[in-house]
């Protein structure tokens, strides 16, 4: 049975990276599993409330001017900037943006935020295409205050892109174990070789087409 010849150093080879493989499966499997349940469950919190977390830029008098992080609402998924903006100079203590052409607060000091008072809705909801923008994606977004606007800037996905992206990997290779498994099962009622389906009736303890090794020494009909 263990006959150390080149020849079975060779063939248990690919056995060895069929069991590495079959770990990065169920690695692969897990990992995105957990993200796809995140995923499903940051959704629907995105209905009920929207929220950042970033980091917040914060004039002398201590208020928001801007912040830099990840946005969550109204069933979409941004990473991008949200900018406090001024519809006044206000003395010159809020300079003009030539870019924006509004009037923004200097950013004195950041700080690590996690806000969770804003309207669940999509924070980025104008892209250049008006079906992109139907289907969830953004790349600007502007919320209006009573004096003051907020404007977004970065990147929105919807969720059900990232649900799509996170749940697809594990559910194909979850099908395919499956496919795999009645094979095996198939195979192995006919009396073939379970690793290459060749047909061992009458053979020994090792498969003479592909030399994979029977898992039972019981003589088949
Ligand atoms: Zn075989």
């Amino acid at each position: 049975m263990s006959e150390a010849s080149d020849v079975e150093t060779l063939q248990e080879l690919p056995l060895r990276t069929g069991g590495l493989m079959r770990r990065l499966r169920l690695i692969v499997i897990i990992v995105s599993a957990a993200l796809f349940a995140v995923a499903i469950a940051a959704w629907g919190r995105s209905h009920e409330l929207g929220e950042v977390i970033g980091r917040e830029g914060r004039d002398e008098q201590g208020k928001v001017t801007c912040i830099d992080g990840l946005f969550s609402g109204g069933g979409q998924l941004a990473v991008g900037r949200l900018q406090v903006q001024h519809p006044h100079r206000n003395g010159g203590a809020n300079p003009l943006n030539p870019a924006t052409q509004w009037f923004e607060k200097p950013v004195a000091r950041t700080v690590w935020c996690w806000r969770r008072d804003f309207i669940p809705y999509p924070f980025l909801s104008d892209t250049a295409h008006g079906w992109l923008t139907r289907l969830g994606f953004g790349r600007r977004g502007l919320r209006a205050g009573s004096i003051t606007r907020h404007a977004f800037t970065g990147l929105g996905v919807p969720y059900w892109l990232v649900a799509l992206a996170t749940g697809l990997a594990p559910a194909l290779l979850l099908g395919q174990s499956l496919v795999r498994a009645i094979r095996r099962a198939e195979r192995a009622r006919l009396g073939q070789c379970l690793h290459c389906g060749y047909d061992l009736r009458g053979s020994g303890a090792r498969c003479p087409e592909c030399g994979h090794e029977l898992p039972s020494a019981r003589p088949r009909m």
